[in-house]
């Protein structure tokens, strides 16, 4: 419609590609018949346009395609394997090429190259008319990738026109060419269907605007135009960040939503209440509520608090697997998840109680309620006063008894029929009144104690932040969130979040 001969000229151009591919063998039979052999091809014609018509044009157009066969064959062999496409690049090296080249011979480049002016179908109104037709393709398949297109296309062609001073028509190589395809080839192609593809293609064109503008402001211009540099640019970097930054965390869209409600719950003044489970230590220590510490070959029901109080058989047998436990307990030291939630305690916790029973917690500050007791710890099953193991293994020998009433100790950890304690269940119940937002942190299994907070969170409507694990067998709600992975980067993120709403606590204080 624009140009005929630029299309005349085109087509030839596609011809001779898809021919010599044939023969050098570049592509796959399928790949060469998706056509995707002849596209560089067409657009060194769409360059030369009706010069060929001169022997010396057509001469040069010769030239330059074979430069574009052979460095599409490198390119090929560069950037596939990088599970980049090529793009147009071999096309725009080639004629870049060839004139920087003709340049250096100082022969005039708009002189030689462009001898007709570009003749139009229709007296007035063909570009209107092709760029209908091109809009009408595109929309036939992706109605919606179209539209955004078209809103794009037209944003960054008024910016360009607020910035250089230029008419719009004047900058249709930014906005028909470059600004459409980056946005549109990322959203219908490169990353059709998959994560993120908006953002990722509004970056593409954002960064192939900056280029053009580069292009523009550093007077490239002069020498030729940007031609199709900028989308093949953009597109190069926007996919290699993507393919590399893809799984980051704060592309998460559950990240996003968590700190929205973590944000919400501060604005409303609510508390954040935190249970952790052997989840937070995965691989040092075996999950206490699941009895994964026991003897394996022992009943169960050998382990319970009536047996240990009348069989000595029983005794032995759990303080065996408690010492064994706290052996195992005594060489773990804080890690990296510890840490995190120390943070998390200080500045964002009202509450945090956890299913683990080895006493890391800094508990100085504020109080970390371990719902089945600690290892660390015996106690007198008469008086309930507590006492810390003996130097030597004594009870492998005798009874221990109490220092105070001299009634039976017993590592301080529950029993199976034990019930938990009253204090820590005091504390729990008080906390989820107050409670806005729950984190159930590497819990593997609901236990009682799990689903006691549980039930109470889904009756009040509370969210609940899974980090880590979901428990085995629960289904997630819709007003949950599941941040599945590596405990300690998603408490990292979290109070990086924290950090940044610490003025906010000041807002809320003084709005009370
Ligand atoms: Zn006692």
């Amino acid at each position: 419609m624009v140009a005929v001969w630029s299309a005349v000229a085109a087509l030839l151009g596609v011809l001779i590609n898809n021919s010599l591919s044939l023969v050098i063998k570049d592509y796959t039979v399928q790949e060469w018949r998706l056509g995707i052999a002849g596209y560089n091809g067409a657009i060194v014609g769409m360059y030369w346009g009706d010069s060929i018509f001169s022997i010396m044009g057509l001469c040069l157009f010769l030239v330059t395609l074979l430069i574009c066969l052979l460095i599409e064959f490198r390119l090929r062999a560069l950037l596939i394997p990088k599970q980049l496409p090529i793009l147009s690049l071999p096309a725009m090296v080639s004629i870049l090429v060839m004139v920087f080249t003709i340049s250096l011979f100082s022969f005039d480049t708009n002189h030689l190259l462009f001898t007709g002016a570009a003749e139009p179908v229709l007296q007035t109104y063909s570009r209107e008319v092709a760029i209908i037709l091109v809009v009408s393709a595109m929309a036939y398949q992706y109605p919606l990738a179209t539209l955004q297109t078209l809103g794009i296309s037209l944003t960054g062609g008024l910016v360009a026109q607020w910035l250089t001073g230029l008419n719009l028509y004047a900058l249709v190589d930014l906005w028909a060419i470059n600004l459409v395809l980056a946005y549109f080839s990322i959203k219908t192609l490169f990353l059709k269907h998959a994560r993120l593809a908006s953002l990722a293609a509004t970056f593409n064109a954002l960064l192939a605007w900056i280029i053009w503008y580069f292009w523009f402001i550093t007077g490239l211009e002069q020498l030729s135009a940007p031609l199709l540099i900028p989308f093949i640019m953009s597109s190069l970097i926007t996919l290699s960040l993507y393919r590399q930054y893809i799984n980051h965390n704060l592309l998460q869209s559950e990240l996003w939503r968590t700190f929205k409600l973590m944000l919400i719950n501060r604005l409303r003044a609510k508390q954040c209440v935190a249970i952790t489970g052997s989840g937070i230590r995965k691989g040092t220590l075996p999950d206490y509520p699941s009895g994964q510490w026991l003897d394996p070959k022992v009943p169960i029901t050998s382990y319970t608090l009536a047996e240990f109080k009348a069989s000595k058989r029983c005794r032995y047998l759990y303080w065996k697997a408690s010492y064994d436990y706290y052996q195992q307990a005594l060489t773990i030291n804080k890690n990296n998840i510890d840490e995190q939630l120390d943070y998390l305690l200080n500045h964002y916790l009202s509450g945090l109680f956890t299913e683990t029973v080895d006493s890391l917690f800094n508990t100085e500050q504020h109080p970390v309620y371990e719902c089945y007791g600690s290892i660390k710890r015996l106690y007198c099953l008469d008086c309930a006063k507590q006492q810390a193991w003996p130097p030597i293994p004594l009870w492998s020998q005798r009874d221990l008894h109490c220092q105070h009433c001299s009634g039976l100790l017993k590592p301080q950890i529950l029993a199976a029929d034990e019930n938990i304690d009253s204090e820590c269940y005091q504390a729990l119940q008080k906390n989820m009144m107050e409670c806005g937002c729950l984190l159930v942190i590497g819990v593997p299994t609901i236990t009682p104690v799990v689903s006691m907070i549980i039930e109470n969170a889904n009756a009040n409507k509370i969210p609940i932040i899974f980090i880590g694990t979901i428990p085995f067998g629960y289904f997630v709600e819709e007003k949950d969130v599941q941040l599945t992975g590596d405990i300690a980067h998603w408490l990292a993120e979290i109070n990086g979040f924290i950090n940044l709403l610490h003025p906010l606590k000041w807002g809320c204080k003084w709005k009370k």
